[in-house]
């Protein structure tokens, strides 16, 4: 059962605990700072249920069949762009699904600046959604409300990072016409442990409240984004992406979830509809789609996809383009995130250093970095995290 899958497995998507008609299910946060179902022995009827939506299980998306159409573009909004992480896609397709009737769902923060997925139906709402925030969005139970709308007949337009779709796909287990997916390119999610340190230290560092956070300010630029912090007393923290403590530790790869770093979920051409990602390098391949606002990669993978990529494109700038112009065959969008040597090391540490003291870690000697290359050659990769049993 669920007890014999690795954590390595297990993208902590919910669709198990969601599944399970006795709910001896909840997702637990383990010591690392990951969500994992936890089964009530004792009220399990043994139905295997929890088994058979597990998309990890499934493992259905992985035929790489290159098709679709892929485009470089943004939105001719300037102000959607400034409250958007790439080119604004997202607000776009959005509001062309609301205007649809549809019911749109997707990552929002709570008031303790966790994320959580959500489903809003009005155009000012989409606000709430727009904006990557860099932790593991949890889905509560959106999958069980949008199969209950599907079935009544309600159009739902669904956001989140490709295991996210895989898991409401897994969930669902048919296909709805009145469904349409979007999934965002995701290199990993970071632990929320991690996360939960940096909020505390940066409220104890300004002695108040935080009021409001954007991990992708644009006022220095796309290429330059910053981490925007503003504090109930009015102070603010905007730190140069690079030089923040978090975004160092996240872009390190040293404090994924261990899935991440073993992604079943890598096949942009067909985990969803639409799929989203920032142009990165736009300015070498297609320098007329740059002017530092943000430009966004987006795969239109089916019919669906194009009933509200199609008007929605009438309000972007954009240009079609194919994979290897935008991608290397080794980019990350395709292959799995690479594992720091240190990060079994952060998580023994995490409950006693700062994260200043943590961020040491992420510099490795090259003398280090060979060894590890060479056992995980050696042993085939079978080392550091993910080995455990959920
Ligand atoms: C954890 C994470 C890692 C990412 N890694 C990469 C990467 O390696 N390469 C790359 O090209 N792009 C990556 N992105 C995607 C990128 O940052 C943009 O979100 C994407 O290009 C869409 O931009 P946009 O301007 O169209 O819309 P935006 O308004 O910026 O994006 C909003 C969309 O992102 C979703 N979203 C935001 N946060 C989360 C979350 N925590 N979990 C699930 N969904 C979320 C919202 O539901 C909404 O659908 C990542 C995003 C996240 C959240």
């Amino acid at each position: 059962m669920l007890d014999n899958i690795l954590k390595e497995d297990c993208c902590g998507c919910s669709a198990c605990a969601q599944a399970c008609p006795n709910s001896c299910i909840n997702m637990i946060l383990d010591e690392e700072g990951f969500w994992y179902p936890k089964i009530d022995k004792k009220n399990c009827i043994n139905c295997k249920k929890c088994e058979n939506v597990c998309p990890t299980k499934k493992n259905s998306i992985n035929n790489n069949e290159r098709k679709g159409t892929v485009y470089i573009s943004y939105a001719l909004d300037d102000g959607i762009r400034l409250q958007s992480s790439s080119g604004g896609m997202f607000r776009l397709i959005a509001e062309e699904a609301i205007n649809n009737s549809m019911i749109v769902y997707g990552a929002a923060f709570d008031s303790l600046f966790e994320v959580h997925h959500i489903a809003v139906d009005k155009i000012e709402d989409i606000r709430q959604l727009q904006g990557s925030k860099y932790i593991q969005s949890r889905i509560d139970d959106a999958y069980t409300d949008i199969k209950k709308k599907l079935k009544n007949g309600k159009k739902v337009l669904f956001a989140g990072t490709p295991c996210q779709v895989a898991g409401l796909k897994s969930f669902l287990q048919q296909d709805y016409e009145h469904l349409i997916t979007i999934g965002i390119l995701c290199h990993g999610v970071p632990s929320l442990k991690i996360w939960r340190k940096y909020i505390e230290e940066q409220k104890q560092n300004f002695k108040s409240e935080i009021q409001e956070i954007s991990f992708r300010n644009k006022q220095n630029g796309w290429k330059s984004y910053s981490v925007y912090i503003k504090f109930c007393d009015g102070s603010v923290y905007n730190c140069f992406f690079a030089d923040d403590l978090f975004m160092q530790l996240f872009l390190s790869n040293i404090c994924l979830r261990p899935s991440c770093y073993n992604c079943h979920f890598k096949d942009v051409w067909n985990m969803a509809d639409i799929v989203l990602g920032d142009c990165w390098g736009v300015e070498n391949h297609s320098p007329e789609m740059d002017d530092n606002k943000g430009t966004s990669v987006v795969f239109v993978n089916s019919t669906k996809g194009e009933t509200l990529w199609k008007p929605a494109s009438s309000k972007m700038a954009l240009k079609i383009t194919n994979f290897n112009e935008v991608f290397s065959e080794t980019s990350e969008v395709i292959k799995s995130a690479w594992r720091h040597p240190n990060r079994r090391r952060l998580f023994k540490l995490i409950e006693n250093r700062d994260l200043k003291q943590l961020k040491l870690l992420i510099t490795v000697s090259p003398i280090k970095r060979f060894l590890y290359k060479l056992i995980k050659i050696v042993f085939r990769d079978n080392n550091e995290c993910g080995n455990d049993n959920i």
